[in-house]
């Protein structure tokens, strides 16, 4: 089944992958009418750029093969997770996703526990309608549960949960059967009813499945299927005081909303035999859903963890979950980052089934890749040191001709005005210059970027020696048009004028860690941190960037790329650097080298 999205999709869709090669194949020999994928976060934590990438896949698949995919709430632990999960989930997945969602988030209406999907009309009316949870189905999985006692392949066990992994065994070393194990079938229905009604205490009784205790893979050595815990539940409130398990609870999911192809990260390989085991020993639909397994992305200078992200966040070593220095998808919409580039670079890295560590280097480059198309061209001075041009009138201001962005003739010019006091960058002068330093230094020449070439002439210090202002002349002539426009000089440096400037609060963020594994390094990996992973400096800007926009970029030309932040008020700019324009870490690696 081949729609509209199918053939527009092509434009984003990358080389194939082996699932989208089991997807093609399942689907030209007949065995399904539609796919359907499904993302099934827990909401215990914010999505990170891990997350990205099964969502990219996820999705990118429901897309491609004119499919759906289900935005799943895996929401089986009620103790570790929030509703302001599920609200920042879906925030996160509708951001990545805009354009696509209409065609391929399946939704269910509200109240509608069957997995039954609804397609969202443009005209829908979004309040009807959510994504789906887990915890809609803890009826059906109960009731799932009573049919395996019944069968004999499920029983209530008393081992405390320290016996029941000493009884597990390991890997080389065969498990010892639960003295539980033999119970009668009415007995086990006796007792899982009653856990069921609250009359025993957390972790004094388990379900588990009788699978086999000698089994070489350890997951189906009797697992527990449900435990008892007494807690309210963010989306059940105090309906339930037992809990289905992960490996339980997903499969069936998967079946209830007729999932055919589940996706997920290679850990997860091992637990597959139960996955088809709990599905083949019920009477769930056909065809049943399978699961296929992908590696997960594993990215330099940072942690995905949620449980790492969430102790950075409690212990306030960021500012919050959206702090723009973390790999959280609000993270990085926060820093300015498009989706566009977070699909790119899912694109670049590929599906494998080898795990590996990405180099940041890929993300960075995907995100230039991206800024350098779509960023508008702007000058700003991030230090200011001031210029005044002594031959040039004062109260005179002229405005010269700006390009809005080389990549885009679209975007047209601007208008920036100019006049004799000005601030350039502290950097683009040396009094004392090192050979080859071709920027501004006593006596020489440099152009400002669309306007005059300009000499200094003399070196302004204040009591403490610190130079704050350079007195120089401009060529008149020398703008474009004019008759010395033509003069070569080696190095052209941005500036605003001083009078029209508005100032705005920068902030600078850097890789959030100092090594590339703080994950793999010894002891704690918060002793890693970047000390330097935010710098906050007063810039002075072109003054169009007072009606800077959100969803806007700009690149402040020769230093970086820039965009609002949402800590702006009326008067008060504060930009976030999204990124630098080159690479400064693979210099600071060759610098170390030599
Ligand atoms: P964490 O270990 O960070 O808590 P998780 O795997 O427990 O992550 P879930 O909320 O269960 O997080 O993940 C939802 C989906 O996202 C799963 O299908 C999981 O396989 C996938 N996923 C999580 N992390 C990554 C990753 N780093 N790369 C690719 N997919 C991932
Ligand atoms: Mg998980």
């Amino acid at each position: 089944m081949m729609n509209e999205s199918h053939a527009e999709a092509g434009a984003e869709r990358g080389p194939g992958d082996f699932i989208r090669d089991i997807v093609a194949e399942d689907l030209a020999a007949g065995r399904h009418q539609r796919i359907v994928t499904r993302f099934p976060p827990e909401p215990n934590g914010y999505l990170h750029i891990g997350h990205a990438k099964s969502i990219c896949l996820n999705f990118g698949i429901a897309r491609e093969f004119g499919g759906v995919c289900h935005l799943r709430m895996d929401d089986t632990n009620p103790t570790k997770e929030d509703v302001e999960y599920v609200e920042s989930i879906q925030a996160d997945v509708d951001w990545l996703i805009a354009g696509w969602a209409d065609h391929v988030l399946g939704y269910k209406r509200k109240g509608d526990t069957s997995g039954r999907v609804v397609l969202k009309q443009t005209a829908a009316e979004p309040q009807t309608l959510e994504p789906f949870y887990a915890s809609d189905y803890f009826q059906q999985l109960y009731e799932y549960a009573l049919i395996l006692i019944q069968k004999g392949l499920a029983y209530v066990c008393d081992l405390t949960p320290e016996e029941v992994d000493a009884y597990r065994g390991a890997p080389d070393r065969p498990g010892r059967e639960s003295p539980y194990r033999n119970r009668s079938v009415e007995e086990n229905l006796d007792l899982f009813q009653r856990m069921k009604a609250g009359e025993f205490p957390d972790g004094s009784r388990t379900l588990r499945a009788k699978i086999d205790m000698s089994s070489p893979n350890i997951w189906l050595r009797d697992p527990v299927l449900y435990r008892i815990r007494h807690a309210e539940h963010h989306h059940t409130g105090d309906q339930w005081c037992i809990y289905p398990m992960y490996d339980y609870a997903h499969c069936l999911s998967d079946s209830i909303e007729g999932v055919t192809h589940s996706i997920c990260t290679l850990e997860f390989e091992v637990h597959r035999p139960l996955y088809d085991w709990i599905l083949e020993h019920l009477p769930v639909p056909q065809p049943r859903p399978k699961q296929y397994e992908f590696a997960r992305l594993n990215l330099s200078y940072t942690v995905m963890s949620k449980r790492k992200l969430l102790l950075l966040v409690r212990d306030r070593l960021v500012q919050g979950w959206d702090d723009p220095r973390l790999p959280t998808l609000a993270g990085l919409r926060r820093r300015g980052i498009t989706p566009a580039a977070i699909r790119s670079f899912c694109q670049m890295i590929g599906v494998t089934k080898y795990n590996g560590l990405t180099d940041v280097a890929v993300l960075e480059h995907a995100i230039r890749e991206d800024l350098n198309r779509v960023a508008l061209r702007r000058l700003g001075v991030l230090r200011p040191l001031k210029v005044v041009l002594t031959n040039y009138p004062a109260g005179q201001t002229e405005l010269v001709e700006a390009v809005n962005n080389p990549e885009d003739p679209a975007a047209g010019t601007r208008q920036v005005p100019f006049s004799r006091e000005l601030y350039i960058e502290q950097d683009d002068f040396m009094e004392n210059p090192p050979p080859k330093y071709y920027r501004l230094q006593p006596g020489g020449e440099v152009r400002l970027k669309y306007a005059y070439i300009i000499k200094c002439e003399e070196v302004i210090k204040d009591a403490q020696g610190r130079v704050v202002e350079l007195r120089c002349t401009a060529d008149l002539g020398s703008k474009a048009g004019g008759p010395t426009a033509g003069r070569k000089v080696k190095a052209a440096i941005h500036w605003v004028s001083a009078p029209h400037a508005v100032p705005a609060e920068m902030r600078l963020y850097d890789r959030l860690f100092t090594v590339p594994e703080p994950d793999a390094a010894e002891g704690d990996f918060k002793q890693y941190l970047n000390p330097d992973s935010l710098q906050v400096v007063q810039a002075q800007l072109e003054p169009s960037l007072a009606e800077a926009k959100p969803e806007e970029r700009y690149q402040l030309e020769r230093l970086a790329y820039f965009c609002l932040d949402p800590d702006s008020a009326p008067g008060r700019l504060v930009f976030n650097r999204i990124i630098t324009l080159k690479d400064t870490w693979s210099k600071e690696l060759k610098k170390n080298a030599r």
